[in-house]
């Protein structure tokens, strides 16, 4: 799937849903971090990347959201 090069997106996580798995964590490392049984995304914009979204489809839970930084708009992986 192609993206803009200077595309940006903020990641969320429900808490509520996340079952701290580390799945998310383990395909992405350098963006996702599990800190006391839930997952922590970063808190600004990072950068367009195929392994966030395989990060987030990863999530047994579906407890990640990716949204565009400048639209807000989530995007839709289905
Ligand atoms: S993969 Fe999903 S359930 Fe597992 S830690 Fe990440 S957000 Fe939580």
């Amino acid at each position: 799937m192609a993206r803009e090069q200077n595309t940006r997106w903020r990641i969320e996580a429900d808490h509520g849903a996340c079952m701290g798995t580390g799945i998310c964590a383990g395909v992405a490392p350098d963006v996702f971090q599990v800190v006391d049984g839930r997952s922590v995304p970063p808190a600004g914009e990072v950068p367009a990347d195929e392994n966030v979204l395989d990060a987030v489809e990863s999530c047994p839970m579906e407890a990640l959201r990716v949204r565009d930084a400048v639209s807000g708009e989530v995007l839709d992986l289905s």
